[in-house]
C-alpha cells in the first residue's frame, strides 16, 4: 500500500497536469510599414502594442529616440515617423525593444509588465513572478 497522505495525493496529480502558466506563446508580428511621401507609416502598430500590453507613446518615444527622428501616433493609434526607414531597421530596433522592456530575462516570456514605481521601472513576468528593474531609454 502505497504510503501518500491526501495531500501528497492532490501534488502529486496537479504536477502531473499542465502548468497554467504555460498557455500559448505569445506571438510578436512584425511591424508593417509604409512610406508615404517623406513619412514612415506603421500600420500594425496599435495592434503589436496591444500584443506586447505596452503604451504606444511609450513605444513610439524609445524607437524615435533610437532613430534621431520626430514621429506621432495618428487618430487609429498606429505610429507615423516623419523619416524615412526601412521595415528591416525599425523591426530591430523594435526587437531590442522587445528584448529590453518586453521579455522577461528569467523564462524569456513575453507575458509581462512594465510598472513604474518613482524613478525605477519594473519589468514584472506574469509567468514566473520575476521581477527586474530596467533602465529607460524614451
Ligand atoms: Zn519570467
Amino acid at each position: 500500500m502505497l504510503n501518500l497522505d491526501y495531500n501528497e495525493l492532490l501534488e502529486r496529480l496537479y504536477s502531473k497536469l499542465p502548468s497554467k502558466r504555460a498557455e500559448a506563446p505569445i506571438e510578436i508580428p512584425p511591424l508593417e510599414t509604409e512610406v508615404v511621401g517623406i513619412h514612415t507609416k506603421v500600420k500594425n502598430f496599435k495592434l503589436v502594442c496591444e500584443i506586447i500590453s505596452r503604451d504606444p507613446r511609450l513605444v513610439l518615444r524609445y524607437l524615435l529616440k533610437s532613430m534621431g527622428a520626430k514621429g506621432s501616433l495618428d487618430r487609429d493609434g498606429n505610429a507615423v515617423i516623419h523619416q524615412n526607414v526601412s521595415k528591416a531597421s525599425l523591426n530591430k530596433l523594435f526587437e531590442k525593444f522587445v528584448e529590453l522592456y518586453v521579455r522577461c530575462p528569467t523564462c524569456h516570456s513575453y507575458q509581462t509588465e512594465l510598472k513604474r514605481e518613482g524613478r525605477i521601472w519594473i519589468l514584472k513576468c506574469l509567468a514566473c513572478g520575476a521581477e527586474s528593474t530596467v533602465r529607460p531609454a524614451w
